[in-house]
């Protein structure tokens, strides 16, 4: 295949998508696939440094495959696989920490944050989380990682890893993957406020149902310093306008952009006319993923096949590895 070069990217099971998790990620995903050999993961083993109890973890990695799929990551061009199904990862992770100074790793961003929202569960996972991630991206000889800044520092961290292998084994074995800076826009939850997020409840569910979605639209806070009907709006704070950006037509957008500044429409009318749009188009998303949900034994077989394929990469990367390391 004549494409750019290797993406590799995973993301924890986190059961079903979002509307921040469909334009943050899952929607470049998709368009990555027309220029790259791409491989997606679904990093389960990850979820185990976060995780109370993993009772969710099967349901939830099917639930995330279906949308992921019915999105559009087409599995016969591209590798969608599940972590664990790939356990030469584990083995690399070992190898790497050993070339790994931990002496930053507790200033990281993420692992600061992790300890602040579970300061009962500080476990060694948590704090060896970039050195598992390193492992995953270069097991595959990814050469490109599409990332959000919030993860730039742990790209920074895989780089030097890869370097410091090559130099301990004196080997070129491993590549130093590149940060692909994609442009992540943020998007805000219900309450205008905060990222929309799961564990937020804050999201709207990309398989909800057309009046689920409508009853989700309806609770997203608009401008607060429109307190009437009559009052005008202003659109450039309002994230209810964000997304009519995104998801209605341009003359409807246009429309609400004039209309809401000058009291012509509501909030309430502004909604449903969101409602309609965003349920118009995920329609043909439901439908293939209700399609998807019926045939769980072909899902599985999606990962199962995905996995094969991981695997034989992962393995021939792990013979180079051992060969360098010289192990017996
Ligand atoms: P959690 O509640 O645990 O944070 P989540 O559903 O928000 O879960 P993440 O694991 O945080 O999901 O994110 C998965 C992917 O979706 C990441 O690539 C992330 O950048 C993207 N993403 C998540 N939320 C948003 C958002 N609100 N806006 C843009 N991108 C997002
Ligand atoms: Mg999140």
């Amino acid at each position: 295949m004549s494409k750019k070069g290797r993406v590799f990217s995973g993301a924890r099971p986190t059961g079903r998508q979002h509307l921040g998790n469909y334009l943050g990620a899952i929607q470049n995903y998709v368009a990555l696939q027309q220029d790259y050999d791409c491989i997606y993961c679904i990093v389960d083993v990850d979820a185990l440094t976060t995780v109370e109890t993993t009772q969710d973890l099967r349901q939830n990695t099917f639930e995330m495959t279906i949308d992921w799929l019915a999105a559009g990551i087409r599995p016969e061009e591209s590798i969608l696989f599940v972590q664990s199904h790939v356990p030469e990862v584990l083995e690399l992770h070992t190898y790497l920490s050993m070339v790994t100074q931990i002496g930053k790793f507790t200033d990281l961003p993420t692992f600061k944050e992790k300890v602040a929202q579970q300061p009962e569960n500080v476990n060694y996972g948590l704090l060896g989380y970039p050195v598992l991630m390193t492992a995953d991206i270069v097991l595959y000889k990814a050469d490109i990682v599409p990332v959000g800044v919030d993860q730039a520092p742990h790209l920074e961290v895989a780089r030097e890893i890869v370097r410091s292998f090559n130099y301990r084994y004196n080997t070129k074995v491993l590549i130093e993957p590149q940060v692909k800076h994609t442009e992540i826009l943020k998007v805000l939850g219900i309450d205008g406020k905060a990222k929309m997020s799961k564990s937020l409840n804050n999201h709207i569910e990309l398989a909800s149902t057309p009046e689920e979605t409508t009853a989700r639209v309806r609770e997203m806070v608009t401008d607060p310093a429109r307190m009437k009907r009559t009052d005008p709006g202003n659109p450039d704070v309002c994230n209810v306008y964000s997304m009519h950006k995104i998801f209605s037509p341009a003359e409807e957008v246009e429309m609400v952009n004039v209309e809401c500044r000058r009291a012509g429409i509501g909030c309430v009318d502004c909604k449903k006319r969101l409602a309609s749009n965003l349920n118009t188009h995920l329609e043909p998303f439901r439908a293939k993923r209700a399609e998807l949900a019926s045939r769980p034994g072909d899902v599985q077989e999606v990962l199962v096949e995905g996995g094969k394929r991981a695997r034989s990469i992962a393995q021939k990367t792990m013979e180079e590895v051992r060969q360098a390391i010289q192990l017996p």
